[in-house]
């Protein structure tokens, strides 16, 4: 394909997330080698691969695991869109506009109910198609997800559905990042229950639950699959592991930018909407071309930072919708085209994502998710 001036991913803005393509084989290797090689392994990349960028992540990830898990129709074409050959299955609850959709594209759909199968299997009637279905069972999240103790009608109404092909069943963790176990252990535990009913009446069937805190934290919660998100992008979603392999672990994403405007203000000075900043003597300020438009958050005012040189310097004041300015001290120095990192490593300092999600009072999943198309995603 022709690139015309200015549209390589690497110079179309100053702006960009580096992904270590070498890091993140490692993070799959690592969930491979801790769940042996009897474990499928089912990698989500909904949300724009945790902001990683759908279509490089799943470029990369594709020789790793078995599946690919997306949250909505739109992300699954996209998969198709670039070739993608693994199973995609669709996690979310489907719309009945988009039925015909999920069957065409011939994506693993999740079924909640009676009500939603009979859907899919007409469906599949008039297009003379048959489609892979995971019933999804609730074990305690209460979003989607049949009753435990309904789910072996669905199950068998499935199973009698000839255009449907009842491939998973599964069940989704609601606090396996936490230090109190009970309520993973009974979710686990009811799961078991409808796993075991599903096996008796076809023993092929796919039997996943395990997120990354499962992954992580209940070696019970494994079954066939499991489909760990955050701890495939380097992020634990508890307490760190400290023993091999998934001590290997490490995040695989730096936001950076570069120094686009550099000036000197006075004591007393303001910076930026609303003059939240003010200086309190002689000093310097860089302008960064990153802002909340790029899903940079806001939040960030006055007590985000960037790793510039060999400094790490405070945000100086709002942050705007395309820029952001950061305050470096009377003796700071930079000069436009420095690099600036804003989350990630530079010169042995680093700002990482945990960092940001607490001043955002947030997690490191909206932290990451946040992050918008205007930004491209480059692989090294
Ligand atoms: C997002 C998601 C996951 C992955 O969760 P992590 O906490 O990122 O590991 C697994 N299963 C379902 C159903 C999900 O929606």
């Amino acid at each position: 394909m022709r690139q015309g001036h200015g549209t390589n991913k690497k110079t179309m803005h100053p702006t960009t997330i580096v992904i270590n393509s070498e890091i993140f084989r490692n993070n799959l290797r690592a969930i491979r080698q801790s769940v042996g090689g009897k474990v499928k392994i089912c990698l989500p990349v909904k949300a724009n691969a945790y902001g990683h960028g759908i279509e490089g992540i799943s470029k990369l990830a594709e020789p790793f695991v078995d599946f690919l898990a997306v949250a909505c129709l739109k992300e699954g074409v996209s998969l198709k869109s670039i070739g993608i050959e693994k199973p995609i299955l669709v996690l979310g609850a489907i719309d009945e506009e988009q039925i015909p959709g999920l069957i065409k594209n011939n994506f693993e759909i999740t079924i909640s109910s009676i009500y939603k199968a009979k859907l899919v299997s007409d469906l599949c009637h008039k297009m003379g198609m048959t489609c892979k279905v995971h019933i999804k069972v609730d074990t305690g999240m209460n979003r989607i997800g049949i009753k435990a103790k309904n789910a072996p009608s669905l199950i068998d109404f499935v199973l009698s559905e000839k255009s449907l092909d009842l491939t998973g069943i599964y069940s989704h963790l609601a606090e396996s990042e936490n230090d109190d176990k009970s309520f993973t252990l009974s979710q686990i535990e009811i799961f078991r229950k409808t796993a075991n009913y599903a096996k008796s009446k076809k023993a092929d069937i796919i039997c996943h639950l395990a997120n990354s805190g499962g992954l992580c934290y209940f070696p019970e919660s494994f079954f066939d699959m499991i489909r760990p998100g955050i701890l495939s992008y380097g992020y634990f979603p508890g307490e760190k592991i400290a023993t091999a392999p998934l001590n290997q672990i490490n995040p695989c994403f730096t936001l950076k930018t570069k120094v686009v405007y550099f000036k000197a203000i006075e004591k007393g000075e303001s910076v930026s909407y609303n003059r939240r900043y003010k200086a309190d003597g002689l000093t310097r300020i860089a302008t960064l071309p990153i802002g909340y438009g790029d899903g940079y958050r806001r939040a960030m005012t006055n007590k985000g930072s960037a790793l510039i040189r060999n400094g790490k310097y405070t945000i100086a004041g709002t942050v705007c919708m395309d820029m952001t300015m950061i305050d470096l001290g009377s003796n700071g120095t930079a000069y436009v085209g420095d690099e600036a990192v804003l989350i990630g490593k530079q010169n042995g300092k680093e700002i990482s994502v945990e960092e940001v999600a607490g001043i955002c009072d947030t997690n490191c999943y909206e932290i990451l998710s946040s992050f918008n198309e205007r930004i491209p995603r480059v692989y090294t």
